[in-house]
């Protein structure tokens, strides 16, 4: 392909994308095919000889967006939402034009200064204290992974091999295997499973407590583990605090786990995935409860920031910590520059060594938007969220099963777990909405979070409709199959001394 071509084949695709998202509401946001159709519809094998970009983008309308569950749908409801904008989806453009590697400072200078820029810029929106800025020259400073998981990774693992040089010079008659293998770590029962992930692929434990009630992790629940593990011969490493769960967006009470985190040499850190957006609110500003007393922390801009999937911001009190870990150096990876403040080489900072250039569609998004315009997202989403909490608790059918957090509210109908269940499948079916269910005490529940390009109250609205009138269909259903079934019993009853009656007669 040549320039030429690639400038009409960019220039189709750009109308393909804005004429998608635009009419994003004339699909259903469930696909209607089935496991397997796309096998059904592509050749076993790439083509020989090349063909028309225009054949492959009717491709992309008649294959793949058939297969698509369509997540920038106001109409998505699953999960939480991920993020995109249209000044995001030009900076991901530019960075694929550019497609540099930004490994280390030498690599693209431009990569890794406008990824320090960025995430001070975003750390102050954010209201992160200060310690966290690259501008303060150090040990603390922002970086973007991919994911929120590889954050609460990297923090494991980096906890992981403090804690193993700690204990080496402080027992030096324990082996490091020995060490290694009394290493625990500790988090919450509603955190996400990335966490625990995170412990399998670190080779240490991680102790899911229970959240109290309120689905709230505490710093005695924690106090009350490590006491039994240390009486054990454990040693506590890391404890990974929730800032918005992903099953009801509870808050951890970070104050407390500080302490008891302080007291025992344990890094905090906090995976604020998805609720970290409201730091920037001063409404809100209880959540920032404990911040500066936490080693590390994990927001994910894909989620409620307008960058697109993947922009996994991390910051951390002392880079050092994890620079130490990881700094596996070669040669070839050197440059004259390496070690200076305010230009760290990323790589020591992450999992793998190559890097996208994310900070791009970041600055992007940032400068069109403004400080105004994403603090106008997030508090739309919690508007949105609100106007659907007050339709669930106008409908005595329904109940909420945890308070409203930002965009997600969590309710369930009324009565055992059956009729959710039901109303759930029967959502699921008609694939107008989609929404995923989680559970708590036992008792199911959905979630209905605020998501999608541009949501608007009219969507609420529908979202409502669809889910109260499938509720009255079901229970109407319900209420003839019971009518139906008394009358079958009766009739059974009947026919039944009928029975008895011609025997008596028999005899
Ligand atoms: N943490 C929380 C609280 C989440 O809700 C999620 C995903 O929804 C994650 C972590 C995992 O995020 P990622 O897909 O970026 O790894």
């Amino acid at each position: 392909m040549d320039a030429q071509a690639f400038r009409e084949f960019g220039k189709a695709a750009v109308d393909f994308v804005a004429d998608y998202l635009e009419n994003i509401r004339d699909h259903d946001v469930l696909p209607s095919v089935e496991p397997g159709y796309l096998l059904d519809l592509l050749p076993k094998q790439m083509p020989e000889t090349p063909e028309t970009w225009s054949e492959v983008l009717k491709d992309i309308d008649r294959v793949i967006k058939p297969g698509l569950t369509h997540w920038q749908s106001p109409n998505m409801h699953a999960y939480y939402p991920t993020s995109v904008s249209y000044p995001s989806i030009v900076g991901e453009m530019l960075a694929s034009g550019f497609s540099i590697m930004g490994f280390s400072w030498i690599c693209s200078p431009a990569c890794t200064e406008l990824e320090v820029v960025v995430m001070d810029w975003l750390a102050k929106f954010l209201n992160l204290p200060q310690h966290f800025l690259h501008e303060n020259e150090g040990p603390g400073g922002g970086v973007i992974q991919g994911s929120a998981s590889e954050a609460v990774l990297v923090a494991v693992l980096a906890a992981r091999e403090q804690a193993v040089r700690r204990l080496r010079l402080s027992q030096p008659e324990l082996s490091e295997s020995e060490i290694r293998g009394k290493l625990i770590a500790y988090s919450s029962d509603q955190s996400n499973s990335c966490i625990e992930k995170a412990g399998v692929l670190a080779a240490m434990p991680i102790k899911l407590l229970p959240a109290g009630e309120d689905l709230v992790l505490r710093g005695d629940a924690l106090k009350h583990a490590i006491e039994q593990d240390v009486a054990a011969g454990l040693i506590p490493v890391i404890c990974i605090a929730s800032l918005g769960t992903t099953g009801t967006c509870a808050y951890d009470d970070i104050e407390s786990l500080a302490t008891i985190c302080e007291q025992n040499d344990v890094w905090l850190h906090v995976d604020a995935a998805y609720a970290g957006g409201a730091f920037a609110l001063e409404e809100c500003s209880e959540l920032r409860r404990g911040l500066e007393r936490v080693d590390s922390l994990n927001f994910n801009l894909h989620k409620f920031m307008l960058v697109n999937f993947d922009c996994a911001a991390m910051w951390l009190r002392d880079a050092n910590k994890v620079i130490d870990s990881f700094n596996v150096d070669r040669i070839y990876l050197k440059h004259k520059h390496e070690g200076q403040t305010q230009i760290p080489d990323f790589r020591h900072w992450q999992i793998p060594l190559g890097r996208r250039f994310r900070a791009l569609k970041v600055w992007i998004t940032f400068r069109t938007l403004g400080a105004e315009g994403l603090r106008a997202h997030i508090r739309k989403h919690i508007r949105l969220a609100e106007q659907f909490e007050d339709l669930v608790k106008a409908d005595e059918r329904f109940e909420l099963i945890a308070p409203r957090a930002l965009g997600l509210v969590c309710f369930r109908a009324k009565g055992d777990n059956e009729i959710t269940s039901q109303l759930l499948q029967r959502l699921m079916e008609r694939k107008k909405i989609y929404m995923v269910k989680a559970e708590h005490c036992g008792q199911l529940f959905l979630r209905f979070a605020v998501c999608g390009m541009d949501p608007k109250p009219s969507d609420i609205e529908f979202a409502w409709t669809e889910i109260e009138s499938q509720l009255t269909s079901l229970c109407a259903e319900q209420q003839v199959n019971s009518r139906k079934a008394g009358e079958l019993s009766e009739l059974t009853h009947h026919l039944s001394g009928l029975h008895l009656t011609n025997e008596t007669l028999q005899r």
